[in-house]
């Protein structure tokens, strides 16, 4: 497996700067919360993944983020990471990677069908619906979760649990 130790914070970056733009553009403020792995020596906390698909995840959860917030009074995306225990009785860590915005939350009852494949609520022409069922898979594929943590008219929020590399 291309499976490796994957450093966050770049790769939370590089999905970012591809939305340089329609950040500016259309106002949107994004806050970014990543701890080192180790506080003391600064060591980059690091996921087990494989670079180019984790980005291409964070790239569809910033997307269907930005979609959210483009009609809403509050324009806000905020990115946070923290390490915590896996909590299944298998040693080691897990990182939550939590993706969070203020859009009007999730339009589709149950909140579980915006994972199938093309399911989408947006127009016919814009949103093939295939986003969020790729990031499932590759997610699982890492070993790791996605799932919503949170969706109402406060906004969204999307959490990627991974394993700590
Ligand atoms: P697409 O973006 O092409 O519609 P996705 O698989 O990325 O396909 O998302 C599927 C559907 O899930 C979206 O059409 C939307 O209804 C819902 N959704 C995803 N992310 C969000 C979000 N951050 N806020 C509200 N709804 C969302
Ligand atoms: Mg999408």
């Amino acid at each position: 497996s291309r499976l490796g130790a994957v450093e966050l914070g770049p790769v939370v970056q590089g999905a970012l700067s591809l939305f340089g733009n329609r950040l500016r553009e259309e106002a949107v403020g994004v806050e970014l919360a990543l701890p080192d792995a180790d506080a003391e020596s600064g060591a980059p906390l690091r996921v087990r993944a494989e670079e180019v698909r984790l980005e291409q995840v964070l790239v569809n959860l910033l997307s269907n983020a930005l979609d959210a917030v483009a009609g809403a009074p509050v324009r806000r995306i905020l990115i946070r990471a923290e390490m915590v225990e896996k909590g299944d009785g298998e040693e080691g860590d897990a990182v939550r990677i939590e993706v969070r915005d203020s859009g009007p939350g999730i339009a589709a009852e149950p909140v579980g069908q915006i994972f199938d494949p093309f399911f989408t609520t947006k127009p016919v022409g814009t949103g093939l619906g295939l986003g969020l069922s790729i990031s499932y898979n590759i997610v699982r594929d890492f070993g790791g979760v996605l799932s919503v943590a949170e969706s109402g008219p406060g906004g969204t929020a999307f959490v990627l649990t991974l394993n700590r590399a």
